[in-house]
């Protein structure tokens, strides 16, 4: 059984499904608007989310695009729309299923069984190793020599995304757009961050372990000499 999180603005349609699916065994907890769903993946990491594209606050696409910033939560959207063009778009944009409006419990019951079946089937890659530093990206945790590093979400992204380039000079502009997701930005937000993340790994500006800054350039991660 799982931890459910519906997202619905149709009170008669979310309190049925809610019901039903306690009834099947699900911890169920629900949101009538996008913003609250984002609030409450970040804040509670529910198994799946049922996501209806047709929220008062925003187009169901954004509101995908923007649960998929901030988790990996397998997400079934449910919608009305039954175009092949739109159902291909958000499976494209990190949908993982998808469910035609009207629907039963039971029936999304099974789509919730079978997404989580396949999430929990997903082998998980090992951790990256740089030296003598871990990142796990499933687990989003980094270690330096054995000690866990307390990171931001952002500072964390970065460090991902430099280890999985280690040994190749990062310029900004690849981290505005991996990271941030934004091709164009302030370059300062980008040393802001580096800095700290140089700070939590222990490095010096002036004689850096791992964290080098290639002036013009970018930066690269390395393991220490
Ligand atoms: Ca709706």
């Amino acid at each position: 059984m799982a931890m459910v999180l519906l997202v619905e603005d149709d009170d008669d349609v979310r309190q049925a499904l809610l019901r039903e699916l306690r009834d099947l065994g699900h911890t169920v907890r629900s949101a009538g608007l996008a913003l609250e769903a984002l609030r409450e993946v970040s804040a509670n990491a529910p198994d799946v989310v049922v996501l209806d594209l047709g929220l008062p606050d925003l187009d169901g696409a954004e509101a995908l695009k923007m649960l998929r910033a901030v988790s990996d939560v397998p997400v079934i959207v449910a919608t009305a729309r039954d175009g092949e063009q739109e159902i291909i778009r958000l499976l494209r944009s990190g949908a993982d299923d998808y469910l035609v409006k009207p629907f039963s419990a039971g029936h999304l019951h099974a789509r919730v069984e079978a997404v989580l079946r396949r999430a929990r089937t997903v082998t998980r890659p090992g951790p990256l190793v740089v030296g003598a530093l871990q990142v796990d990206a499933e687990r989003r945790q980094a270690r330096l020599e054995g000690t866990p590093l307390q990171l931001s979400r952002k500072e964390f992204d970065m460090l991902a995304f430099l280890a999985r380039n280690a040994g190749r000079v990062v310029s900004r502009r690849e981290l505005l757009t991996e990271v941030w997701q934004q091709p164009y930005g302030d370059d300062q937000t980008i040393d802001v961050h580096l800095s700290w993340l140089r700070r939590k790994l222990g490095d010096r500006a002036a004689a850096p372990r791992y964290l080098h800054t290639v002036r013009g350039v970018g930066v690269m991660l390395t393991a220490p000499e």
